[in-house]
């Protein structure tokens, strides 16, 4: 096993890394921006390095600052987290060439997966149900009005290098097209410096789950069953949990087993989430997230399993040392992401200092955050400033304990808005309520 593990990602992730790698006997580096010096995760550390400024791109990003901070300090292996450079399979190249552990799939993998129009074929040649949509990227206005003659519409624009939500458009009818096309493509280009696109018919009305899996080096693939992670904001998740609810077993078990099957058939290695839109009987992949993700926890707190640690386990090269048969998921856990946003004004972002900050605690609450009274929500970084995970032997006692939660949460400082308020809401929704809300529950509420 390691002796140092390096954490190239900041937030309460990068926290949340450290805490299992203590729990595990390994040191700490966390590289930083200067902004973040007095960060929780700095705090936290056994050791830090100062990588840069606030501009990511010159820090979190910026790999060769990386790289040799990893050196100086001696880490064998560094965990990317969520974001920056995680998916990135150039990073994980320069990783190994240095001779450092990157914390995740080999690159060719990651690169595989990331371009999602491969990850798709990829995906449909492994036997999964994909929607219709374009085999390949489109390139011209004619190809994208070919394909559209025979998916129909609604359909959806997705950029190949899209990921957070962004890069994704929908056109409702054949009027629209052209434009949409145009415009995604050039959101794009700015967004991920690679203006492809492919086409895919649009599910309406569909549930967001997810499988997580763990495959190690030697061939095992296992998966910790699903996550329903259908509130959204602007095709970004807000609440997810575990199981997922009125999911017919045979269905679940059906996506859990596509999973196992499409990260065989990548080789997969790692921990890793396939994505599916599920709507009635019927189930699409939409992508594979080669990382860890936000929303682990509430697969954490139902199976009892450490994601970080398999993931460092299985980067050291060990084998699983459990099988399918010994992951059992108990009750139900809900999360719900305390974001430093407006949501009276589309969800922008409000960063500012926070005057105070109080976290819930008590039976069955874990909070993962990196916040703390004088902590600093920046324009430059993602506005997560909480994750909130309750937990309860049935869906009723998770959210009543989530609904406690919220009340006893406090965020302050001048204009900093959350996302707490309007959660607390969703909550008493009563699609929320019954289980039977889709991904547009939150647009059709917040809509003007
Ligand atoms: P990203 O990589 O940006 O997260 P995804 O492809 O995972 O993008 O999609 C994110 C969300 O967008 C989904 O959870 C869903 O709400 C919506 N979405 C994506 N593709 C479709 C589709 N074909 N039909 C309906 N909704 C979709």
């Amino acid at each position: 096993m390691f002796d140092t593990v390096l954490i190239a990602n900041r937030g309460e992730i990068a926290l949340r890394v450290v805490r299992t790698c203590r729990d595990m006997g390994i040191a700490t580096v966390v590289v930083h921006s200067g902004a973040d010096r007095d960060s929780a995760a700095v705090r936290a550390a056994d050791h830090h390095v100062n990588i840069g400024p606030a501009d990511p791109h010159r820090s979190y990003l910026y790999a060769p600052a990386v790289i040799e901070a990893a050196r100086n300090t001696g880490a064998q292996a560094i965990h990317p987290g969520y974001g920056f450079l995680s998916e990135d399979p150039d990073f994980a190249t320069i990783c190994a060439e240095n001779g450092i552990v990157f914390v995740g799939p080999p690159p060719e993998v990651m690169a595989r997966l990331g371009d999602k129009s491969t990850a798709r074929r990829i995906m449909a040649d492994a036997g999964l149900p994909v929607l219709p949509g374009s085999r390949e990227p489109v390139g011209t206005a004619d190809e994208a009005a070919e394909v559209a003659r025979v998916i129909g519409f609604p359909l959806i624009v997705k950029a190949v290098a899209g990921g957070g939500g962004r890069g994704m458009a929908v056109v409702p009818d054949a009027g629209a097209l052209l434009p949409t096309f145009r415009a995604t493509r050039a959101t794009a280009q700015a967004a991920f410096g690679d203006n492809r696109v492919y086409l895919e018919q649009y599910l309406a009305g569909a549930r967001h789950i997810e499988i997580q899996i763990l495959a190690d080096a030697h061939g095992n693939v296992v998966h910790l069953g699903e996550r329903d992670c259908s509130v959204q904001r602007r095709h970004q998740k807000l609440v997810e949990e575990s199981p997922a609810p009125r999911l017919p077993a045979e269905l679940a078990e059906r996506l859990a087993a596509h999973a196992v099957a499409g990260a065989r058939a990548v080789g997969y290695r790692g921990a890793g989430t396939f994505e599916f839109l599920v709507r009635g009987e019927d189930a699409a992949f939409i992508e594979v997230n080669s990382r860890i993700q936000v929303e682990h926890p509430v697969t954490e707190t139902v199976t009892g399993i450490d994601i970080v640690r398999e993931q460092l386990l299985i980067a050291a090269g060990r084998p699983l040392d459990f099988g399918q048969d010994r992951v059992h998921r108990r009750g139900v856990s809900v999360e719900c992401r305390i974001n430093a946003e407006d949501p009276a004004r589309d969800f922008a972002p409000c960063p500012g200092t926070l005057t105070a900050f109080e976290a819930p605690a008590g039976p069955f609450v874990r909070v993962d955050t990196h916040a703390f009274p004088g902590a600093r929500a920046r324009p430059e970084y993602d506005s997560l400033l909480a994750k909130i995970v309750t937990w309860g032997p049935d869906r009723d006692q998770a959210l009543a304990r989530m609904r406690r939660a919220l009340r006893e949460l406090r965020v302050e400082g001048p204009g900093v808005h959350t996302t707490a308020p309007l959660l607390a809401e969703v909550l008493d929704e009563p699609d929320f309520r019954a289980g039977r809300h889709d991904t547009t529950l939150l647009d059709r509420r917040t809509a003007p």
